[in-house]
């Protein structure tokens, strides 16, 4: 459904955003019936999109610079 080609323009998409503080993480879409199976993803540039719910991981600010806060 949707395309990760371009990502500049979003119109109401209804794609979270969720701050994240490891470069790895685990996604299963929330689960429950709107749920997918579990896929790991690694962050790159700061960020990382699943291929499943759309949902979209974003590094905090700081954590490269700051690890053991
Ligand atoms: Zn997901």
């Amino acid at each position: 459904m949707s395309t990760d080609a371009e990502v500049s323009k979003n119109i109401l998409e209804p794609s979270e955003r969720i701050e994240v503080n490891t470069l790895t993480i685990a996604c299963d879409g929330g689960g429950g019936a709107l749920g997918h199976p579990r896929v790991f993803l690694t962050l790159k540039d700061g960020q990382a999109e699943c291929g499943y719910c759309g949902r979209r991981y974003i590094l905090k600010a700081g954590i490269i610079d700051r690890t053991g806060l």
